[in-house]
């Protein structure tokens, strides 16, 4: 013991709506999975503590969370085993989207997330997949309140239900919903309100992250078996790293922050 699972949600909206699936959805999620933790009386059988944190200010640059990690200690975060990120849960026309911790959706960019991060995405899909219920890879990129933890190389995964994007008829042949339109044609606006909800959604990818929850907690074996864990960076490590990037993105002329999809928001 003594390597904590953090379990995280944003509890902040944008100013234009009251946030009910972003991130209304992943806050209850995970306040549910705590009481429901205590009730279990589990405490003493689980190999890993769970620390559940509601960020602040997700949406204003992933303020919350950014704090949150560099407030650590190097020995606070080396003792941090994964995180696991909840940002919108119940997309009225919702797929299972996980995160691609392993970098196997080439079409994403494909990019891994730190070592165990693919082990995690592992146990999402394993679990879905023992339910016979399909799940997509979405993109690692960093842009909700995982990515600070990722910085330091920090193992995280979650899941995601879907926002701007355009449901594919892929995706409407195997999840139903409506092909063409958004996942949540609410997002970031006014109508994202308590009826901007799937409850199918919301059950079936909060089950999902319990599930991941408690595996990882509880799981003798661990995300990697007899391999040792990963090694999380130190605050000078990181520091040396965002300035080589910064000089790289400047030559380039870009933003520090740089995303996939430019125009959009940088942080869901
Ligand atoms: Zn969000």
């Amino acid at each position: 013991p003594g390597q904590a699972v953090v379990v995280g949600a944003h509890l902040d909206s944008v100013a234009e709506g009251p946030g009910i699936n972003d991130n209304g959805t992943g806050s209850a999620a995970i306040l549910e999975m705590a009481l429901q933790l205590r009730k279990l009386k589990i405490d003493k059988k689980l190999q890993r503590p769970v620390r559940f944190v509601f960020f602040g200010a997700e949406e204003a640059g992933l303020l919350g969370s950014q704090h949150y990690v560099d407030s650590l200690s190097d020995l606070q975060r080396s003792r941090i085993y994964a995180n696991l990120n909840f940002d919108m849960l119940g997309s009225p026309n919702y797929v299972r989207f996980v995160y691609d911790g392993n970098g196997s959706a080439t079409d994403l960019g494909g990019e891994a997330g730190p070592a165990g991060s693919a082990q995690i995405e592992k146990v999402f899909t394993n679990y879905y997949g023992a339910k016979k219920l399909a799940t997509t890879p979405t993109a690692f990129d960093g842009r909700s309140d995982y990515g600070p933890f990722i910085e330091y190389g920090i193992p995280a995964g979650g899941l995601f239900s879907g926002a701007e994007g355009l449901k594919t008829e892929e995706e409407a042949a195997t999840y139903g919903g409506t092909a063409g339109a958004a996942y949540d044609s609410c997002y970031h606006q006014a109508c994202d309100d308590i009826s901007n909800l799937s409850t199918q959604g919301i059950s079936e990818l909060g089950d999902g992250a319990a599930y991941a929850t408690i595996r990882i907690a509880q799981s003798k074996l661990g995300l990697y078996g007899d391999a040792p864990k990963p090694t999380i960076k130190t605050k000078a490590q990181v520091k040396a790293q965002k300035k080589a990037q910064m000089k790289v993105l400047q030559k380039q002329g870009r933003s520090t922050r740089a995303t996939a999809d430019g125009e959009h928001a940088l942080t869901r």
